[in-house]
Formats: structure tokens, sequence, C-alpha cells
């Protein structure tokens, strides 16, 4: 015997890398290349260092409330977390609970199975169709719950909003949560569906399309009687999850609506542009609706396009799992990034080709 024997083991998330170098052209991890609104760094200026003696505001008010008004919600029903990955982990574990097992799709956000491995939530993935597209016809099964990303990730295809609500209306012995951490580039919000079903749970992120990831800032939206149970395992695990500055500088960004706008349609003109010049160089895509594309090409392997890159400083994401191990997903970066991320490609492609 050992303590060991007692160890809660778990394959980990891997992240995409972080790396220390400078100059590089970063678009593995579909961070946003624009920076906040001004307003957080006059919200900045304003933090008091003295008021860091006390506890945070466990309830979050501020930035429970910012959101709500600008999403145009009551505040009872909203929830806020450190990312949405801090927000997704809470859901489920505060509504997969049943012997029964969850779904999700095979080819998705690849933290799903980690927390159902480390909560010990049994699940059963889902594959996509050979397009990678949802399957309705397999969410209408025996589950204990439901969660899907739309857009979807790593591939940026969404799922219709009629299509959504057909799940959510086929289960309404399950929570269906919607991951919609890439919803502002340009897919529909499944938000309105709160109102009619109290087992839908929408998840935002500030990461991607408010260019905060560094804050962790992830919010929930759904009916006031879901959001209570959620509350209710939040404050028995950690009440205090997000401090002082966070809600500060939250609730200063959340409130700029027209500058994520601007950043949101800059970087999905930068898509379309990207996606014409992956076309020409014979790269094969889907019309993404997120801040990345998922590409493959006819010809080179992805991983010796992802090796290739990343000599020449330029990082992309490459998945090494079944089904998508011939694509690189890449994150839209400003139009200068993207060029020198053609320019060396075609490099390769001259030599490869
Ligand atoms: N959902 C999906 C589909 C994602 O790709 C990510 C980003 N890794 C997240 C949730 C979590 O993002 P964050 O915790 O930064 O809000």
């Amino acid at each position: 015997m050992s303590w060991e024997n007692n160890v809660r083991k778990v394959v980990p998330y891997t992240p995409g890398e972080q790396p220390k170098v400078k100059d590089i052209v970063k678009l593995n991890t579909n961070e946003n290349p624009y920076p906040p609104s001004p307003r957080v760094a006059e919200a900045l200026k304003s933090l008091d260092v003295n008021r860091m003696r006390l506890y945070p505001d466990p309830k979050i008010e501020d930035l429970v409330h910012a959101i709500a008004t600008v999403y145009g919600r009551k505040d009872e029903e909203v929830f806020v977390g450190i990312g949405s990955d801090d927000v997704l982990a809470m859901l489920f574990m505060t509504f997969f609970n049943s012997n029964k097992p969850i779904l999700f799709p095979d080819i998705t956000y690849s933290f799903y199975d980690v927390w159902a491995e480390m909560l010990r939530i049994p699940y059963v993935t889902q594959p996509l169709d050979e397009n990678f597209h949802i399957r309705v016809q397999d969410y209408k099964k025996e589950n204990g719950g439901i969660v899907f990303p739309n857009p979807n990730a790593p591939t940026g295809s969404v799922l219709a909003q009629e299509a959504i609500e057909e799940i959510v209306k086929a289960n309404p012995d399950s929570i269906v949560i919607v991951d919609e951490a890439y919803v502002d580039f340009g897919a529909e919000s499944a938000l309105p569906l709160i109102d009619k079903y109290d087992n839908v749970i929408v998840t935002q992120t500030f990461s991607k399309s408010r260019s905060m990831a560094g804050l962790r800032v992830g919010y929930a939206f759904a009916a006031p009687k879901t959001i209570k149970y959620l509350n209710d395992v939040k404050y028995s695990f950690n009440s205090y999850t997000m401090n002082y500055p966070g809600i500060v500088l939250g609730t200063a960004e959340v409130y700029d609506t027209e500058n994520f706008r601007k950043n949101c349609a800059k970087i999905m003109d930068t898509r379309a542009k990207a996606a014409v010049r992956f076309r020409e160089m014979g790269f094969t895509l889907e019309d993404s609706f997120s801040n990345f594309l998922f590409v493959t090409h006819e010809k080179v392997p992805a991983k010796k396009i992802f090796d290739y890159l990343r000599e020449n400083h330029i990082f992309v994401r490459w998945f090494n799992k079944p089904r998508i191990d011939r694509y690189l997903r890449v994150t839209i970066g400003t139009d200068e990034e993207m060029e020198k991320l053609f320019a060396a490609l075609t490099k390769l492609l001259e030599t490869e080709a």
C-alpha cells in the first residue's frame, strides 16, 4: 500500500503553448490580437491597493449586474466565474450527477472528457458527421447531460438555432450546456432559449472576443432556478473566486460594447481574406464562425507544416488525435501576422508541393 493508491489520477488537459520567446506570431490559442477597451486601462489606474486587505465580493455583484445589463437579462440569470473553464467545471459538478452518460461530440473542446474523468462522470462521445457537423439525432438518446460548443472547437462550424432548441426540447430531464466561447465571431447566441427552458445553460467568455484571456472571466446565462443551484455549489466549493482587480477591470470592459464589436468585425474581415488565401494555396477548410480556421492541405501533412512554422517562430495548433491529425487550427491574428504566416507557407509549399 502507498498513499499513491489514493491519489485521484487524471490525465490533465494540455493547454496550447505560451512560449517565452519574443517576436513570435502566436496563432495557437485563439487569443484576440487587439487590446481590450481603453476603459480597462483607466480602471486599472483606479485600483486601490488598500482595498486588497479585504476579501472581494463573493457574489461578484458589479460584474454580474454589468453583464446582465449589457445582455438585457436579470442579475439572477447570470453567473460569473474565473474564465469559462471554471464556469464549465462548476456546471459539470453541479448538474452532471446521474449514472447515465453525458454526451458530447467526439471532436470538440478537449477539456470536456478531462472534467468528466476527473469528476467520475460517465460519458459517451457522439461522432461528428464526415463534414465535422453535429448530428441532432445523436443527442436524443438517454443521457445524464449534454455539452457542446457553438461554434464548435476546433472546427469552427455552427449548429443552427432550431437544431439547438430541438436538442434542448428533447431532453427535459437533462441539462444542456451550450458553450459559446466563440459566438461573437459571427454565430447566433442561444441565449433567448433560457426564457423558454430551465434546462439550458449558455456560457461565454472574455477570453476571445473581449481580448481578456489573461484576466480570466467567464459567465453563464440560465433561468434563475438553474443559476441558484449553480451558486449553491460554487459557495460550497470556494466563495471568493474572483479577485477585486478582476471584478473592477471586467466590469469596465463589459460596458464598452463598441470596442469589442469593432475588434470582432476586424477579425471576421481578416478571417474572410485568410480563408481565400488558404484555399488558393491548396488547403481545404469549412466556413468558420469563430476566431480560427481549421485547415488541411491536400499534399503536405499537418505535422510537417506545424513544425516548419514553429521553426520560423509562427505558432499554430496541431492536435495529435484520431480524425483530426491532418488538420491545423490557425487563430486569426492581425492582417500583418497573417501576412507573415502566408509568406512562410508560400516558402514551404514551393519546396513541398
Ligand atoms: N470553451 C471552449 C470551446 C474553448 O475553446 C475555450 C478556450 N480554451 C474555453 C471554453 C475556455 O476559455 P476560458 O476559460 O479562457 O474562458
